[in-house]
């Protein structure tokens, strides 16, 4: 065990004895807190590896959607947001992607890891940082991204018991180390009708953190006008199922082992990002399968012609595109959702696109 490992266990583990349990959400907000304050995870010799990190595709195709809006829109002036950026390299590529159209916006970035906003102003020197929305700009429209950032905020965890539904929280034993278990009080007002009566076991996930970021950057927009681009895995319809997830080497962990060294994630609900955004009247695109959009914005041409000037690269474009859209990898997973002021035009890539077989 590391000394970083050490003290985030010995941290959680005194909060545990002093105050009791502590929520599957505590733990994971702390946990991840000092994994991301720790160092940069990402990349084939980290823990796991992003699709703007696969290829420049990606941040260009967001490019190319943002470009799209912002043309046929054309704000006076507005701002380019990125949350949770990681290494900033979906940022550098679809900010060179948005010159080439004549678009260069001020970029800022929340992010509250410093370790990752070392490795953010090396790919973006001119970035403005942000602990939190509140500090964004009033002024003009927001031109917002989050690729895999809601999937890294804290879920609330409910199990249906014999007794009713309970939130599930984290306990220490020197033994047996970090384990969930059900907690006393009933949480049954906190799950939804349809699911009330589920089989025994069955789990019920909520983010907090993820429905007030989105209220809040909706309201903004609502405000202010303006776009958001999210990315991520997850699900479109209200659903059961235990998706707290721990990754380390790109291979599945225990969660409740090695708080702060492994990455801690759950499927980001799509249903209720999209009601918050909804009810701060905000229209809505998606969510749509990363690789219908992706072929939809063009992905293919421009691996062909990425792959006509760089030959000797060819193999690796192809494969990086397939990784990209394919449904077996990234392209069925991953869902795109965008949101955006009422009068603006209606966002690309949202139609239904046929699967398309490998270049
Ligand atoms: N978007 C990047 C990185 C995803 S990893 C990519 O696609 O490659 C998650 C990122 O969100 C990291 O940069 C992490 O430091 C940041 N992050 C996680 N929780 C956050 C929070 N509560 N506030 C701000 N940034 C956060």
């Amino acid at each position: 065990m590391s000394p970083d490992t050490k003290q985030i266990a010995v941290r959680l583990t005194q909060q545990i004895e002093a105050s009791g349990p502590i929520s599957v959400a505590e733990y994971m907000r702390v946990a991840n807190t000092a994994y991301y304050g720790r160092a940069d995870p990402l990349g084939k010799d980290g823990d796991f590896i992003t699709a703007p990190e696969i290829s420049q595709m990606f941040g260009e195709m967001v490019g190319i959607w943002l470009s799209d809006m912002w043309l046929r829109h054309r704000p006076a002036t507005c701002h380019y947001v990125e949350l949770g950026p990681g290494r900033g390299t979906l940022a550098a590529d679809a900010l060179r992607t948005m010159q080439r159209f004549g678009w260069e916006p001020a970029v800022h970035f929340v992010e509250n890891s410093p370790a990752m906003r070392a490795k953010q102003l090396q790919a973006v020197p001119d970035a403005i940082f942000h602990d939190n929305l509140e500090s964004l700009p009033t002024d003009a429209p927001l031109f917002v991204v989050a690729n895999e950032f809601f999937d890294a905020l804290p879920v609330r965890q409910m199990v249906s018991t014999q007794a009713g539904w309970r939130e599930r929280v984290v306990v220490h034993d020197i033994e047996a180390g970090f384990a969930a278990m059900a907690d006393a009080c009933a949480t049954d007002d906190l799950i939804p009708e349809q699911f009330r009566a589920a089989a025994v076991g069955s789990i019920y996930e909520i983010c907090p953190d993820a429905s007030s970021i989105m209220h809040q950057l909706s309201d903004r927009l609502a405000k202010q006008g303006g776009v958001m681009l999210i990315i991520d895995y997850g699900y479109t319809q209200p659903a059961l199922g235990d998706t707290l997830q721990a990754v380390q080497s790109h291979k599945y962990a225990d969660p409740f082992n090695n708080p702060g060294q492994v990455d801690l994630t759950a499927h980001v609900d799509f249903f209720e990002l999209s009601n918050c955004a909804k009810n701060c009247g905000l229209m809505l695109a998606g969510p749509s399968d990363q690789g219908a959009w992706l072929l939809g914005l063009g992905i293919d041409q421009r691996a062909q012609h990425l792959a006509a000037s760089n030959p000797d690269r060819a193999a690796d474009i192809t494969a990086a595109r397939n990784r990209l859209v394919e449904p077996d990898a990234m392209g069925a997973l991953f869902k795109i959702l965008a949101t955006y002021t009422q009068g603006w035009p209606q966002p690309e890539g949202f139609g239904l696109y046929p699967a398309q077989s490998a270049i």
